[in-house]
């Protein structure tokens, strides 16, 4: 039941997100039963963007995605595609084939009956048959599936089967994709490719995207904007730099990675952390503060002699990760009270167990938020 589509204030024609966004989801809200899976949810999708629901598992991610694409009932709130309403005056939703959309859901499965061409073939109806071949073919390559044309989808891996969905919603070239984690059955050096030739598709066809994905290092890679999730709400809706260097709360934070986490009290306008003292970034005096820190804010420097004493700033281990390494430090604050920190230093840095080290902060990347 739609309980706000009559009563929401209808946006102007001029500069309104609703117009001129490929899809615009106002206030939405969708229940199962007792649970509230999505609560109040209002984002756009501009033409030619593509953004990345992100968030973990159970967020409300796909219930979003499934309620913009009129697969679920749409119970509150609106939803309009290319400056369209999807529902009509009557109450009922716009039939697919006039949306100009491009889907693909975790449980989208291919026609059986039909070979991978003629799956991809299927959403060209409206052009002459030689060309819905060749621009089938097309797009089969481009994601490394040409020479499976002739194939069932029986006899394709999981991940073969992903692609051909994905050939399949991007060759009709539709104005709004609505993805639903379409790399997820990839392992990961083909993955990465996929995402890269993917992006670049939606970039040239110009198409608005919303890709659901909990991967934060994908959502980075996809997104012009991600919109976090939790608990069914969006945290925070921006571009993939702000969330990941203006985090609007600890939860976004610690979703893009690991992070060093202080608690202290303000002072003079600063919180006096085992790295030493941090701007309070508006914080009340006296308040309690949790001062959070990405492990390549810290730069470790070797001091020369070995520790002296346990109280020192000393090394713990530290591992190769691959293009960063890893160092755990131990450190103590005022009150001699011991932290375990990391830090990721670029390329091979491994100082040895109880090599007594400084630790200098980058303070663009310390985040204080109140403590709760
Ligand atoms: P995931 O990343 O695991 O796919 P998600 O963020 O996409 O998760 P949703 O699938 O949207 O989350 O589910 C949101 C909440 O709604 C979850 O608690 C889920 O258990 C519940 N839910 C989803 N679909 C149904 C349904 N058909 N009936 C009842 N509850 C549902």
């Amino acid at each position: 039941m739609n309980q706000t589509a009559t009563t929401l204030p209808h946006a102007s024609r001029a500069d309104s997100p609703a117009e001129s966004a490929m899809l615009y989801m106002e206030d939405i809200c969708h229940d199962f039963g007792t649970l509230r899976a999505v609560d109040h949810v209002t984002l756009d999708v501009q033409r030619g963007e593509v953004v990345c629901l992100l968030g973990p598992s159970g967020c409300g991610k796909s219930t979003l995605l499934r309620v913009a694409a009129c697969l679920d009932e749409l119970q509150h709130g609106r939803v309009m595609i290319g400056g369209e309403d999807m529902r009509t005056p009557s109450g009922r939703n716009v039939p697919p084939e006039r949306r100009n959309v491009g889907l693909m859901f975790q449980d989208a499965a291919l026609f059986p009956h039909l070979t991978v061409l003629e799956n991809v073939m299927f959403g060209l109806d409206r052009m002459p048959s030689r060309q819905r071949k060749a621009t089938a073919l097309e797009f089969l390559e481009k994601l490394g599936m040409g020479e499976q044309a002739a194939r069932y989808p029986h006899m394709l891996s999981g991940g073969q089967q992903q692609r051909v969905a994905l050939a399949r919603a991007l060759a009709p070239g539709p104005g709004l994709m609505l993805l639903d984690e379409p790399f997820s059955a990839l392992d990961a050096r083909l993955r990465d490719r996929i995402r890269d030739d993917t992006l670049h598709l939606l970039k040239s066809a110009g198409a608005g995207t919303l890709l659901v994905t909990h991967d934060p290092e994908e959502a980075m890679f996809m997104a012009d904007r991600i919109a976090l999730m939790k608990d069914g709400r969006i945290l925070q809706m921006d571009k993939p730099q702000n969330l990941y260097c203006r985090p609007a709360d600890p939860f976004v934070a610690t979703f893009f990675g690991d992070v060093n986490r202080m608690e202290g009290t303000v002072e003079r306008g600063q919180v006096d952390t085992p790295l030493g003292k941090v701007d309070a970034q508006g914080l009340a005096e006296g308040e309690k503060a949790l001062v959070l820190v990405r492990p390549e804010a810290v730069r470790v420097v070797v001091v020369s002699e070995p520790s002296s004493t346990h109280r020192d700033t000393h090394v713990i281990m530290s591992r190769l990760l691959g293009r960063s390494s890893l160092v755990h430090i131990c450190v103590h604050d005022q009150k001699n009270r011991e932290y375990h920190l990391h830090s990721t230093m670029p390329g091979v840095f491994l100082p040895r167990e109880n090599q007594r080290v400084e630790l200098h902060v980058d303070p663009s990347q310390v985040f204080v938020f109140p403590a709760h």
